[in-house]
């Protein structure tokens, strides 16, 4: 592990390095099947134990009740763009919030389907802040208020669940789900790509409460129907079988270190650690309003855009990579998800402190 590096990628992104080496001690022989969880059948029983005790940690580390179904489906986040109008609009009307460039997708795709309403839109103020209730123009007539729950690109996060008129919420958690304790029963349906903090690439996951399945139009691609989905537990056809095993190692993990109790602790202890910093510096400029700040996307930026690139060319011969800003914002960003060691945010606030020393 002497050779690893501090990967601050928005995702994929740092898996725990116990979860690798467990998987590359199974990977040739896969709890003595004689093969690796990547050649198995998905019918067959080690499978189907790898498959129950994933979705069973799922259950518990979340806390999920019992009238919520766990859904795994090929696609990842920007699948369930598409799943969640097609299944879930059921007089044709949806609210969104817009709150950063995935929300915008988001609604971008339910506007094929049905009547969209913007409850709030950010692109005037740079995707900086998160609307509070009373900012938000909500329907009285939603089949559904649509959320993204923490804004990946831009670094803020939702603090509080929103009131609505009775409209469940649809919450898009790829880049915060499992990083702390969340109350499922207030959400409606809860999504996220398995590539942050749930493993690797390939892997959806939905949580939907059941009295919100409905039967979809004739033309709906199975694989984007919830009900057949569920019906079939995942399995209507080859589920992306080795990023579910995946997910089951990081819940393992998670789970053996005390759940997401200890991971919020942990989280908000390294975010505090770089937005300490960056409030002290006159160098840096933190991007989101502090009250809305993501704990696992932190952005922000050096005094001009040369600055950046050289903080970002510098970071990556200190040990650090990916720390380059989207593309679309610019500046940096450094994604400190639960796999991030608390020693790979220290050894980040060290070389800004001496970044800033340097270029004053
Ligand atoms: N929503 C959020 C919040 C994301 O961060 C991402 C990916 N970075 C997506 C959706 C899109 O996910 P995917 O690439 O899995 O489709």
């Amino acid at each position: 592990t002497e050779k690893r590096v501090y990967n601050f990628s928005a995702g994929p992104s740092m898996l725990p390095v116990a979860v690798l080496e467990k998987a590359a001690k199974q990977m040739l022989n896969y709890e003595n099947s004689g093969m690796s969880v990547m050649e198995m059948s998905h019918r067959s029983s080690s499978y189907l134990d790898i498959f129950e005790k994933t979705k069973g940690l799922l259950k518990k580390v979340m806390n999920v009740p019992d009238n919520y179904k766990i859904v795994f489906i090929q696609g990842g986040a920007t699948q369930q763009f598409s799943m969640v109008p097609l299944n879930l609009l059921k007089n044709g009307k949806a609210d969104y919030a817009i709150t950063g460039a995935f929300s915008k997708k988001a609604a971008a795709e339910a506007k094929k389907y049905g009547d969209i309403h913007i409850v709030y839109d950010g692109s005037s103020n740079d995707f900086k802040h998160i609307p509070t209730q009373d900012e938000l123009d909500l329907s009285k007539d939603a089949s559904y208020l649509h959320i993204c729950a923490n804004n990946t690109i831009y670094g803020t996060e939702w603090k509080y669940v929103p009131e609505t008129y009775g409209a469940p919420i649809i919450a898009d958690m790829s880049s915060n789900i499992l990083s702390k304790p969340v109350d499922v029963s207030k959400y409606g349906m809860i999504y996220a790509g398995a590539q942050k903090n749930m493993g690797i690439a390939g892997l959806g996951v939905a949580i939907i409460r059941e009295d919100l399945l409905q039967d979809v139009a004739e033309t709906t691609p199975v694989l984007l129907d919830y009900k057949l989905m569920i019906k079939n537990d995942s399995m209507y056809n080859t589920p992306p079988a080795y990023a579910i095993y995946v997910l089951g190692l990081v819940l393992e993990w998670i789970d053996s270190l005390g759940g997401l109790e200890v991971m919020k602790e942990r989280n908000e202890k390294k975010a505090k650690l770089v937005y300490d910093y960056l409030d002290q510096s006159t160098f840096y400029k933190a991007h989101s309003d502090k009250e809305n700040r993501s704990l696992m996307n932190v952005t922000f930026t050096t005094p001009n855009k040369d600055l950046d690139a050289k903080f970002v060319k510098e970071s990556i011969e200190a040990g650090m990579t990916n720390l380059k800003g989207h593309r679309s914002v610019g500046g940096i960003r450094a994604s400190i998800y639960n796999a991030m060691p608390y020693e790979g945010v220290e050894k980040l606030v060290a070389f800004m402190k001496e970044f800033e020393q340097n270029n004053q």
